[in-house]
């Protein structure tokens, strides 16, 4: 069985080819990047799919081998994510299922990073720290879903390096460029904020764009931001694995590329005696073929969804009967 699978939520136009024995045979995409000084604009970032959209497509089914006549599943992100750009996968999935007579299958775009972390690293049960610039939360199955056992209450930490950048004239995305920046640094406090097992990044934003403003090292400021900001994630991810009792911890989204991250989590996991896996870099920030393995299992497990986007889909909000 062959599933195409359509990302859209947010920066990303993704498509991607997976096979149901878990070969991925193509995963094309390509990221809308605003001009320097600017964040994501929904309908600028819907424009930038539209008129890439073929071009993904033909790419994806030209490196798979494949033509759309032999696709079996048609999926694509539901949820949760910008309108706009929801849209425009939501379309192109529509325009192709009828082409091949079958119905789309709407996939919850949190679920499919943790499901292709799970298909990538072998993992059965983790307790998944999901990272991107939209998103932070702790997810892990439990009863039926995947619960969220504490997310950011403002902005996700992606998207808190790529302000805290884009104030310090920093390229978009910040991240890769912060974390080499970092390097060599040395630590100042910066606020730390955690609430229960929520987190909260736009105030050390704030003052870490303070800082720099007024003549502090870049280094070290970059160095103080990521050890907080990775600190915080560490501490709510422990807990966590604490709570759940589970053995295993996944570490997901754009910002999993960050080695200071996995190496904070690496020691936490290693002083209580889990395994820790991360997701490999080109399948960590959003992408089609993480849509299309979470098609192929929703629809063996006989789930099927209503046509339409879901902006502000939860986690969980979704049975997951696969499990
Ligand atoms: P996603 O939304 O999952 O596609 O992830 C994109 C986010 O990952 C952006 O906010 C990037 O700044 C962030 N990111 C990518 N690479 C790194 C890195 N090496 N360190 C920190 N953040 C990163
Ligand atoms: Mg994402």
């Amino acid at each position: 069985m062959l599933c195409l699978g359509i990302e859209s939520t947010a920066h990303t136009f993704g498509v991607g080819i997976v096979t149901d024995k878990k070969k991925i045979l193509s995963n094309i995409v390509d990221m809308y990047r605003p001009p320097l000084g600017w964040g994501i604009k929904p309908m600028d970032a819907a424009e930038h799919h539209r008129k890439i959209k073929e071009d993904v497509l033909g790419n994806a089914l030209k490196e798979a081998k494949t033509k759309l006549s032999d696709i079996d599943l048609v999926s694509f992100s539901q949820g949760a994510g910008l309108p706009p750009c929801l849209h425009v996968g939501l379309n192109l999935a529509k325009e192709l299922a009828s082409k091949i007579r079958k119905p789309p299958i709407g996939v919850c775009h949190q679920i499919a990073h943790i499901e292709i972390g799970r298909l990538s690293t072998e993992m059965t049960d983790p307790v998944t720290l999901y990272v991107s610039g939209g998103n932070t939360q702790i997810l892990s199955f439990v009863e039926g879903r995947y619960r969220c056992f504490g997310e950011t209450q403002d902005i996700g930490v992606g998207n808190a390096l790529d302000k805290f950048g884009r104030d310090i004239g920093l390229e978009f995305p910040a991240g890769p460029r912060i974390e080499v920046l970092a390097r060599g640094g040395r630590y100042q406090e910066l606020p730390y904020t955690v609430k229960g097992m929520d987190l909260s990044f736009s105030g050390i934003v704030t003052e870490a764009v303070r800082r720099v403003k007024s003549g502090q090292s870049k280094r070290n400021v970059c160095f103080s931001l990521q050890e907080t900001l990775f600190a915080m994630l560490t501490e709510v991810t422990e807990r966590a694995l604490a709570h759940t009792k589970k053995r295993e911890v996944l570490l997901t989204g754009g910002v999993a590329a960050n080695s200071r991250l996995r190496g904070m989590l690496m020691i936490m996991c290693r002083e209580r005696g889990a395994r820790f896996a991360v997701v490999p870099r080109e399948l960590a920030g959003d992408n089609g073929s993480m849509i299309a393995w979470t098609g192929i299992l929703m629809h063996k497990s006989g789930m099927r969804t209503k046509s339409g986007i879901l902006p502000r889909q939860r986690t969980d909000d979704v049975d997951v009967k696969w499990l």
